[in-house]
């Protein structure tokens, strides 16, 4: 059983993931709460004896309100994010925490890895690297059939080892050229 078989069910980016979804509630609430505190320090908490600041205070408060909630949101797309990527919560939660301004969540969205997809055959997380599940050798990439690295669908012949394409019957490439 191949990929092939099952058309493109298994292509990972047809599932109309919504990334909104990846925003947990907690940090919805977080965005919230602190977009309030902010509001509340600028126009309560600090002393305003000057009326003529009263734009200014409006501005500082409402840019720091956007900020630090934006920034909840961030951490709360990030602690998703990073599970179906399969990389280590905790290590990337507390870099984006600990690094100031913003630079953990810049560092994160540079060295993060793929999404995961699952094997369709047998629902194990598959790297995007993966031309085969680990667990049950559904293929999930196309494959030379002597060598079993890597090819485009469009190739005719391996680029590794030159064996020609064509005899592997696979009709991915022909589906490619009919689309
Ligand atoms: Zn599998
Ligand atoms: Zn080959």
């Amino acid at each position: 059983m191949s990929i092939w078989s099952l058309g493109r069910q298994g292509d990972p980016s047809s599932r109309g993931d919504d990334e909104l979804r990846m925003i947990p509630q907690w940090s919805m609430v977080l965005a919230i709460v602190l977009f309030f505190a902010m509001q509340y320090v600028f126009h309560v908490v600090m002393p305003h004896h000057k009326h003529e600041l009263l734009p200014l205070r409006l501005m500082m408060s409402y840019a720091w309100g956007t900020l630090l909630a934006s920034y909840a949101l961030l951490l709360g797309y990030v602690s998703r994010d990073v599970k179906r990527r399969g990389m280590s919560p905790g290590l990337w939660m507390l870099m984006c925490v600990v690094l100031p301004g913003g630079i953990g969540a810049v560092v994160y969205f540079l060295l993060r890895q793929p999404v995961l997809s699952k094997c369709p055959n047998c629902a194990t997380s598959i790297a995007a690297t993966y031309h085969y599940c680990p667990q049950c050798q559904f293929q999930m990439a196309p494959v030379c059939g002597t060598c079993h690295r890597g090819v485009k669908i469009t190739d005719v012949y391996c680029t590794q080892c030159g064996h020609d394409l064509a005899q592997d019957g696979s009709p991915a490439r022909l589906r490619s050229y009919s689309d």
